[in-house]
């Protein structure tokens, strides 16, 4: 099939990891710059038959770094990612050019409290925004942001950025992260916080004094996790107009004798 090279660029796969039987990442090298601002997605597709089976990704990296990183979640009964799966060191696959979303640092509020949950690859815009600021830090600029981070998994060794994330956060004095396992019972090691987003969040928005007239909440994940912590947040007072969100799918629709069950 012929792809659009005006609107695809082919990239290749220069870095591959991987953290679980079901999550890996990787870095690829595009053919020409790709301009985007971190929290921002880009489009990946594989061909598929007569088809260009695409979908979208949180980019990992920052803007100021050479190559793209991406962090996957397989879904063994999904379209794109089994095929994605299956790619090494070397192959390649397709991006559209232009990148996209509004899930950006970017507001009119001015301001500077932030507040960012994710699940598990939801942390993926999240990286991309503090390596960004990271590198500015870096550079002596001072940065103004006040950032919470708190990711869940079901285990820690689905965390995947963890290492990096507690690193930034012990060299700076405006990033604070907090990686949660959900279920601890599967992951006796683990000695840090517990407990599913939704569970914790409140706790944190009241004993780090995160008032609704000076914070900014972002939601990236799982659908669910989503709409429990909306109702969390407006709950404690949180306007419409200070919560961001960025669903990662649709829940499939359940049969009327399943969703009964
Ligand atoms: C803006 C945006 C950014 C995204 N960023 C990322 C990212 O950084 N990393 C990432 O892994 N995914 C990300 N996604 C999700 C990604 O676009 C795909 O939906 C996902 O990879 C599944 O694709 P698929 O073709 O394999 O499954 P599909 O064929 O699209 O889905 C098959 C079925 O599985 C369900 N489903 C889809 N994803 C999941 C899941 N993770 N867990 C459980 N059920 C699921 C669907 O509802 C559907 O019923 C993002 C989505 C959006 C909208």
């Amino acid at each position: 099939m012929a792809i659009s090279t005006e609107k695809f660029q082919k990239v290749e796969i220069i870095e591959r990891k991987d953290y679980s039987s079901d999550l890996w990442s990787i870095r690829v090298k595009t053919e020409e710059r790709f301009v985007f601002k971190p929290g921002q997605y880009a489009t990946l597709g594989l061909e598929r038959g007569s088809r260009l089976v695409q979908r979208a990704y949180s980019i990992v990296s920052s803007p100021c770094e050479e190559d793209l990183e991406f962090f996957f979640e397989l879904v063994p009964q999904g379209e794109l990612t089994p095929g994605l799966f299956e790619l090494k060191t070397g192959d390649t696959l397709w991006m559209r050019r232009q990148a996209r979303g509004l899930f950006t640092l970017e507001d009119k509020s001015g301001h500077k409290k932030i507040f960012l949950l994710c699940t598990v690859t939801g942390v993926a815009p999240y990286v991309s925004m503090v390596r960004t600021l990271a590198r500015a830090e870096q550079e002596n600029r001072s940065i103004s942001y006040e950032i919470t981070l708190i990711q869940a998994a079901s285990r820690s060794w689905e965390f995947a950025y963890r290492e990096e994330l507690e690193a930034l956060a012990k060299g700076s004095n405006w990033l604070r992260y907090i990686p949660s396992v959900s279920r601890p019972w599967e992951d006796p090691e683990w000695k840090g916080e517990v407990g599913r987003v939704e569970d914790i969040t409140r706790k944190y928005l009241d004993s780090l004094g995160l008032e609704p007239a000076e914070t900014l909440a972002y939601l990236c994940g799982h659908p669910q996790m989503i709409e429990n912590c909306k109702g969390i947040l407006k709950r404690r007072g949180f306007p419409k107009e200070s919560i961001r969100e960025e669903i990662y799918w649709i829940p499939a629709k359940k049969s009327g004798v399943e969703a009964a069950v």
